[in-house]
């Protein structure tokens, strides 16, 4: 490597100020591509050792690491989050890495249970980017779990890869903008003549997605905010307005603890992502103003709750330990995936960043499975490729014989593309059967 001590190359994030700013899990993989290394190398020969993390680099050497199953850790508010942009920022000599993460919201919202596990993309943004040889890069929208779809085409965001079907994680040790962690294949569509077809988007989720890209795009205007009084006057105001003032009746027909609203109105607790979204479609006062503005409309209607509430379905359970449900999901998909290539369980367990043994212990039979389809696609392959070794063979020996030349083995080993060809049983039985039938009595 020929960086040395000198500084990483002083890249500007793309998108700042508006809803598609850029992520840091796309802004390091770009970094990479320009210095020739791999997002694994990085953390581990550049960013941790500079953090002074090394315990992070030595499991990332023994390719274990958490860190793959924690885009988080990169995009969020944590102060692990607050340490690599800092680094980041050093090494870079780059000022507003923070708002390429939710950063600037840490004392606005609770971030728990915001990030995906894996990408997201909109197929059509990508295209369109690289028709117009702009730089390739993942909007920090598409890592929020709860934006399905593009703010600007309004077509669901992909999760899976159309040529490998896998599902991507955010963090993966060859991780490259718009293009598959796995099979390498491009994400975006490969013809923007061909029309795409186009799901449709229930109003609520736009609506969501739009709520969240304005929120990203107003950023760095909430970077000095301490306390979100805002939040305060809207929550009270639209208590007075709609329930004479009282919390509890608010509490009870929003289904949220009033000791939580009480610890908001407070500023003890702050609310979660999916609970300012519900004060906000409840209030309708958009988002970012929830935040900077916060002018309550008077007359704003009183959503049933009823109805909204199956709008924003329980989050799923997170353990801090061993991430039960995301390791599942995972190990389904690969299992589900009608991949090419199926991975081995080896790769899988890279790609998690957890020990095969691990993996085995809490699923079993699901690593099995993943095992014995690999294990079968490698068979499958094998007797492929010797077949058509044995093809060849007779191929080039029958032509060497028709030119008068001695089939010899190394003249056919000399005719193949690559070395070792006759080195199978499969190859060598074949050529000694043509040399028998030439007549060469011995078979060589
Ligand atoms: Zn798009
Ligand atoms: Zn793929």
């Amino acid at each position: 490597m020929i960086l040395g001590h000198s500084y990483l190359s002083s890249l500007n994030p793309e998108g700042l100020g508006t809803p598609l700013a850029e992520s840091v899990t796309s802004y390091i993989p770009r970094l990479c591509k320009l210095h020739s290394i791999s997002f694994s190398t990085f953390l581990s020969d550049i960013l941790f050792p500079k953090m002074g993390t090394l315990s992070l680099v030595n499991s990332i050497k023994r390719g274990c690491s958490r860190v793959y199953t924690r885009p988080y850790a990169f995009n969020g508010v944590s102060n692990f989050t607050e340490k690599i942009i800092h680094t980041l920022e050093l090494l870079t000599l780059q000022k507003n890495l923070i708002y390429i993460t939710l950063l600037p919201l840490r004392n606005i919202i609770s971030c728990q249970n915001v990030f995906r596990h894996y990408r997201a993309w909109c197929p059509i943004c990508l295209a369109e980017r690289k028709d117009r040889a702009l730089t390739i890069y993942e909007p920090l929208v598409w890592t929020i779990k709860a934006v399905r779809s593009c703010l600007v085409h309004h077509i669901s965001l992909r999760t899976q890869c159309h040529k490998c079907g896998n599902m991507l994680p955010v963090i993966a040790r060859h991780v490259q903008n718009g293009f598959c962690s796995t099979c390498g294949h491009w994400l975006g569509l490969t013809d923007t003549n061909n029309k795409y077809p186009v799901d449709p988007i229930p109003d609520f989720d736009s609506w969501k997605d739009r709520n969240i890209g304005e929120l990203i795009s107003i950023l760095p205007e909430t970077i000095n905010i301490t306390r979100n009084e805002t939040l305060r006057t809207v929550l009270t105001e639209h208590i007075n307005l709609h329930y004479k003032g009282s919390a509890s009746a608010y509490a009870r027909s929003a289904k949220i603890p009033k000791a939580t609203i009480s610890r908001w109105q407070a500023g003890t607790a702050l609310p979660s992502l999916e609970n300012l979204l519900k004060i906000s479609y409840r209030s309708q006062t958009p988002l970012a103003d929830l935040i900077t503005k916060g002018r309550l409309q008077k007359d704003a209607k009183v959503f049933d709750y009823q109805d909204s509430e199956s709008l924003f379905p329980a989050s799923p359970r997170k353990t801090n330990d061993f991430d039960y449900a995301y390791v599942k999901r995972h190990l389904e998909s690969v299992l589900k995936s009608k991949s090419e290539n199926p991975l081995s369980m080896t790769k899988v367990a890279e790609n998690l960043g957890y020990t095969k043994k691990t993996l085995y212990k809490h699923f079993y039979v699901l690593c099995r499975h993943i095992s014995a389809k690999a294990a079968c696609h490698r068979k499958a392959r094998k007797e492929q490729r010797l077949g058509q070794e044995r093809l060849f063979v007779e191929k080039v020996a029958e032509q060497l014989h028709i030119e008068g030349v001695y089939p010899s083995y190394d003249a056919i080993e000399n005719a193949a593309p690559k070395k070792g060809i006759m080195r199978s049983h499969e190859s060598r039985d074949a050529w000694k059967n043509k040399l028998r039938e030439f007549g060469f009595e011995n078979g060589g």
